[in-house]
């Protein structure tokens, strides 16, 4: 009973990422998109065919480069050119969340894209570690 009231109260006051920040429409999160196929990242244009050919909803992207270690990035075909989404109120339910993330990204290093207007921190400052008696 005891243990599961200490593991309750650390819960609750444990530390938390916040997203703090807002949406500049640089647009980046619409071009610098990947994908993952059984938890893998595609890498294969080849691949991609495949996938459009299987599944629609990929028609609406088109490979926009890749990143050093070689993974595709595609961008969304409704992306205006001045950042706005061209089918804001009908985009899919992952847009509207972004930039949602789980907190084992954030704990693995991860951070928004360069030039994101969101930012990702821990609602409870070091020293605030620091001072904590024991
Ligand atoms: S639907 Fe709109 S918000 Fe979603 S990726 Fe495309 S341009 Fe971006
Ligand atoms: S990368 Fe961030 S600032 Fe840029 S469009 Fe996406 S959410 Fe907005």
């Amino acid at each position: 009973m005891f243990k599961n009231l200490k593991f309750f109260l650390q819960k609750l006051f444990s530390s938390k990422y916040v997203i703090s920040g807002k949406c500049n429409k640089c647009g980046d999160c619409c071009r610098q998109i990947t994908f993952s196929v059984a938890d893998k990242l595609v890498t294969d244009e080849q691949e991609f065919l495949r996938m459009q050919n299987f599944e629609k909803k990929y028609k609406n992207f088109e490979i926009n480069g890749k990143t050093e270690d070689g993974v595709l990035l595609f961008k969304c075909k409704a992306l205006k050119d001045d950042g706005s989404c061209g089918v804001h109120w009908f985009r899919s339910v992952n847009c509207r969340l972004y930039p949602r993330f789980n907190k084992m990204f954030v704990h693995d290093g991860g951070e928004p894209l360069d030039r994101c207007g969101y930012k990702f921190s821990v609602d409870k400052k070091f020293s605030e570690y620091l001072d904590k008696k024991p």
